[in-house]
């Protein structure tokens, strides 16, 4: 069976004090409230990372991530972050391909692939992004889109790697936009994306991939979309920035 993931995108917000302070809110809600497998990934600002994971220690049910990660292992590359300093300092999980990255900061498919490759040999399990924009959309090339994300961006990993990755679906569009895909909309896409998987690396390893969905995401509309066969929890951005709604998308899953 594949997990259930609720991951919280903070994106460049929060000071060190104020993370913190709502991390500890996180936490405690969770021991509390949260009775299923689900699990929790907070991705948080480099900045936070290290205190997060001590503060996370003795709470099963939750990981820290964080939103990017250098493609070199090392070296002369001023203000970046490599993946082996966050899997320093305890994290679990990395971002990569958010299309806030592939579109203010140049990153293509082909980027994102060394990327992979670099977080996964460091230990770190990338949860991959994919979604097409408006455009592509309207322009009905969505599918086709999505397709060259997932083969130029992972389909070179071996499958004992993909097994590591968590897929999330962000149709550009549904970002932070207040509009989100309708469950049947992202289920198509969804049921697309386990099947290209599935083409790829055979049916089990598909099955037990865990694709979440990513736009506009709240305690409202997650029941419904977390309903649907193939959407298996959701990547969050601004619901994740208060503690009940972070904490009621989780709920979901109870
Ligand atoms: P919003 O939930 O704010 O639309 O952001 C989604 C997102 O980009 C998560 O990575």
């Amino acid at each position: 069976m594949r997990k259930k993931i609720v991951a919280g995108n903070w994106k460049m917000n929060l000071d060190y004090n104020e993370g913190l302070a709502l991390f500890s809110e996180i936490t405690n809600m969770i021991k509390d409230e949260i009775t299923g497998a689900q699990e929790a990934v907070v991705c948080s600002p480099f900045i936070h990372l290290h205190s997060l994971v001590q503060m996370a220690k003795g709470y099963s049910k939750v990981s820290v991530g964080a939103q990017n990660a250098h493609q070199a292992e090392s070296g002369a590359y001023t203000g970046e972050i490599s993946a082996k300093m966050i899997k320093s300092v305890g994290a679990t999980y990395v971002i990569l391909g958010h299309s806030e990255r592939r579109q203010y900061f140049g990153e293509t498919n082909e980027l994102l692939a060394k990327k992979a490759d670099t977080a996964l040999a460091n230990g770190l399990k990338p949860i991959f992004c994919i979604g097409e924009t408006l455009a592509e959309r309207d322009a009905e090339i969505h599918f086709g889109v999505i397709k060259d994300q997932l083969e130029d961006g992972v389909f070179h990993l071996d499958a004992a790697q993909f097994a590591q990755l968590v897929i999330a679906y962000e149709p550009v569009w549904a970002i932070g936009t207040g509009l989100t895909a309708t469950a049947p909309q992202a289920q198509e896409i969804h049921a697309f994306i386990r099947a290209e998987i599935a083409a790829k690396y055979g049916q089990q390893l598909a099955d037990d991939t865990t694709i979440l969905y990513g736009g506009s995401c709240n305690a409202k509309n997650a029941p419904e979309l977390f309903s649907e066969k193939d959407i298996d929890g959701g990547l969050i951005g601004g619901a994740s920035l208060k503690s009940r709604d972070f904490v009621d998308i989780l709920k979901v899953f109870n």
